[in-house]
């Protein structure tokens, strides 16, 4: 008691708060707002109070109660019309790569199938030769313009996988390429991107018929590197037919999990292999793609509670020209945490647009909007493990914001081929895009 009476009162953190709006209509998809009435926490009228140093929300709710103590801070209002939600989360792109597969695009039209493609040497093999001949500076330009499209399109967070190099050498020239975007070019590029390792995206030619000994490689020599030096958050398999199997996805999850890294998985895309059932035994932030998912599978699933979140990628199965999608709907009723992400990548998904994948997923997987904006926003950061800072609006939490031109959610939706109706972003409690274009 007496240590605690002579404490030195701690000097309280500088803030300066910033108070943005009036908002029409601010989606926070958060506690206390929430209810079974309102399940997108909308508040109408609406201020938020930022501090710009830390970055996190002050105070958020309507006009009329916002604390005396913010009457006289600087004001920053909405940029015409619209509504106003957290940042968009992208938890699934490959946005690291040179070159294009246009060429492809044409066969698979006139009926070649992805496989196909890759068997005859195009494929992921085309991007990884493009990618290995590509400098780092190349790559980062490139990676640049990719990111900063997602930033205008809504997008504050976005993971970012390698996969394009598979040699030590060019995974690690694709992931320093995130690394120094993010300490390097932060001011110009602002959003938060998240690097995960992907050595286990395809075989690469030099270990054809050796995958094993490629599967070694990465658990012996690659994961060590790219821990060493810090360059991944996450690290991810893709575990199907012709790549690689559930116990070689096992094997590579284990040792990167050793070094520190959380796994994710390229789980039942094109096959049932029961790598959901893995990536929720090894504890994976995610299972990804899940076409074919069973019903073991969604089980998995249920009993994570949410540990090993879903996260479907629609663009994919609408870019391949699919019939079949993953059973959205069913892990809704299942209570699942749905997350939807891009997929962003030049063979299998040519989108780097989130809107239009929040779309395919309404029209393709039948999904309710509120179940598409909470997939991109609380479910997605969820899938990044970082639902603690961002994916919803409260106090404490990022103020990272995406502001539309549409009334609402579902006008949104609906008019989802106008070309950006992203009016407004702010990271961190700064504006930093408007899009004149859009409310003009
Ligand atoms: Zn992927």
């Amino acid at each position: 008691m007496v240590t605690m009476f002579f404490k030195k009162a701690e000097k309280p953190p500088e803030t300066r708060p910033l108070v943005i709006g009036p908002i029409q209509r601010l989606l926070t998809l958060s506690e206390p707002f929430v209810s079974p009435e309102n399940p997108l926490g909308d508040i109408a009228d609406a201020l938020l109070v930022a501090d710009v140093i830390s970055g996190h929300i002050l105070w958020l709710g309507p006009s009329a109660e916002l604390p005396k103590t913010y009457h006289d801070a600087p004001r920053q209002g909405m940029v015409g019309h619209g509504f106003m939600m957290p940042g968009l989360v992208d938890c699934h792109t490959h946005p690291i790569f040179a070159g294009d597969r246009a060429q492809e695009f044409e066969a698979r039209l006139a009926g070649k199938t992805y496989q196909q493609l890759a068997e005859e040497g195009g494929g992921i093999w085309h991007t990884v030769n493009q990618t290995r001949a590509a400098s780092e500076a190349e790559l980062r330009a490139l990676a640049f313009d990719r990111c900063q499209q997602a930033l205008r399109l809504g997008v504050t967070t976005l993971e970012a996988k390698s996969g394009y190099g598979l040699t030590l050498e060019d995974e690690l020239k694709s992931l320093r390429v995130i690394k120094r975007l993010q300490e390097q070019e932060h001011d110009k590029l602002p959003m938060t991107i998240v690097p995960t390792v992907m050595a286990a995206h395809d075989v690469p030619k030099e270990y054809e018929g050796r995958t094993e000994e490629y599967v070694a490689h990465i658990c012996d020599v690659i994961l060590p590197a790219v821990a060493s030096e810090n360059l991944a958050v996450f690290h991810d398999v893709f575990c199907d037919a012709g790549y690689f199997s559930r116990e070689q996805a096992k094997r590579v999850l284990e040792a990167g999990l050793a070094l520190g890294m959380v796994p994710k998985l390229h789980a039942e895309e094109f096959t049932n292999q029961a790598a959901t059932q893995l990536a929720c035994e090894l504890g994976a932030a995610s299972a990804d793609h899940l076409l074919c998912i069973d019903e073991v599978g969604l089980q998995a699933l249920v009993a994570s509670g949410g540990n090993t979140v879903p996260v479907l990628l629609p663009a994919t199965a609408f870019f391949l020209g699919m019939t079949d999608y993953a059973p959205a709907r069913r892990m809704l009723e299942l209570g699942l945490p749905v997350a939807l992400a891009s997929d962003f990548n030049p063979g299998s998904s040519n989108c780097n647009n989130l809107l239009a994948v929040m779309a395919i997923a309404c029209l393709q997987m039948r999904m309710p909007i509120d179940a598409v904006l909470r997939a991109v926003t609380v479910n997605a950061a969820k899938a990044l493990r970082l639902e603690g800072s961002r994916g919803t609006l409260s106090v404490g939490k990022r103020a990272d914001l995406v502001q539309f031109v549409a009334r609402s959610p579902s006008q949104l939706l609906y008019d989802w081929a106008i070309p950006n109706p992203v009016s407004a972003v702010w990271v961190a409690g700064h504006r930093v895009h408007v899009n004149e274009a859009a409310f003009a």
